[in-house]
């Protein structure tokens, strides 16, 4: 377990959403799945297949990882298909509401569950045109995005079928961050609605053929090893099932996380807050300008650290390991950090927002 404790007495978690099996269109078994996951080191691991809710009694500690399983829903009528929905912490299959979007977030919400719309910008590449986009924008009540969907990512790379090739050997080459697209639609909503965000690598580890070439794309242990969601949990896990769990949607439901690209190196120890006299304020929560507060990163290793006012950009930035800034203005403060390899900026850290009232 990769436990680190955080400022305010908190805990925090690695791990991976957004994942498939061949109980959908994923080409690993569900145990090959928690294998990669236990193998890469995860705390937690949420398997996310079409539309159908997997046997919930797979769920529970598995080989040190706490395996939970949701569900990634779509209208299937729908053509093209779009407006992919997970729906987390609901133990029912929420597919029969898929027609009605703003219906399906308003039955999950009523149920407890959590719901992040998936890859909601999704562009096309020159050789692989088929896209999966988030349409219905007239929606309230939905916990948050999927900001840095992996898979979707490689898809604008992929300029031919040589780059293609290089990129199945070394994706880590391609490996850049969200969409800026992505980013800009984040602090649009941002500045509307407090909206959540995670990272998800929608691992298929789909098998490609090119001639004698036979490859899977982004296997499970890559995929578990890249795009991870962190949490930052308000107690320690205790390995009891359901106690854990509640930490974890606790966590993702209060926007209590941030996005990591641990592959580049590894992101624990990396910590966003506001201090105020009275309180240390979390990743998710809001603090009054009155209370004059002090937002507080922190990374693990030397980058570019930049706090973002979402609909201003930049208002504070720094190569090192920390940054300080006093907001003067009320908004929403998210944190990326960006961390060069192979002479070019990476994405490595996205923080979730503090919000200044
Ligand atoms: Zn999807
Ligand atoms: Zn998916």
């Amino acid at each position: 377990m990769t436990q680190t404790t955080m400022p305010g007495g908190f805990f925090s978690y690695r791990g991976s959403i957004h994942n498939h099996s061949t109980y959908s269109d994923g080409t690993g078994s569900f145990d090959e799945l928690v294998q990669a996951a236990a193998g890469a080191g995860l705390d937690y691991f949420i398997l996310t297949d079409h539309n159908q809710l997997v046997d919930q009694s797979l769920q529970g500690w598995r080989s040190g990882v706490l395996t939970l399983i949701d569900i990634e829903v779509n209208d299937m009528a729908l053509v093209p298909e779009r407006n992919h929905l997970l729906t987390l912490n609901v133990d029912e299959d929420m597919t029969p509401f898929a027609s009605d979007p703003q219906g399906l977030i308003d039955a999950v919400r009523e149920r407890g569950g959590l719901t992040f719309l998936a890859h909601p910008i999704d562009l096309p590449g020159p050789i692989i045109t088929d896209i999966y986009p988030w349409t219905e924008w007239d929606i309230e009540g939905f916990t948050g995005v999927e900001l840095w969907n992996f898979m979707s990512e490689f898809r604008v790379h992929a300029t031919s079928k040589p780059v293609a090739v290089i990129m199945a050997y070394f994706p880590q080459l391609f490996t850049t961050g969200p969409y800026p697209q992505m980013l800009a639609k984040w602090d649009e909503l941002l500045q509307q609605h407090p909206t959540a965000a995670i990272g998800g690598p929608d691992a298929h580890a789909q098998i490609y053929e090119l001639g004698p070439l036979k490859r899977r794309f982004l296997p499970y242990d890559y995929c578990f090893r890249a795009v991870l969601t962190h949490i930052v949990a308000s107690e320690p896990f205790n390995r009891d099932f359901e106690h854990d769990k509640r930490l974890v949607y606790e966590a993702l439901g209060a926007a209590r996380a941030w996005i990591g690209y641990d592959m580049l190196h590894p992101t624990e120890g990396f910590s966003y807050i506001g201090e105020t006299e009275k309180r240390i304020v979390q990743m998710g929560e809001s603090a009054s300008l009155g209370d004059q507060p002090t937002l507080k990163i922190e990374t693990p290793a030397s980058a570019h650290i930049k706090l973002i006012r979402a609909g201003s950009g930049v208002v504070a930035e720094s190569k090192g390991r920390a940054l300080s800034y006093q907001p003067a203005q009320p908004g929403a403060y998210r944190v990326e950090v960006w961390k060069k390899w192979w002479f070019k900026p990476r994405g490595w850290i996205f923080s979730n927002p503090i919000y200044i009232r």
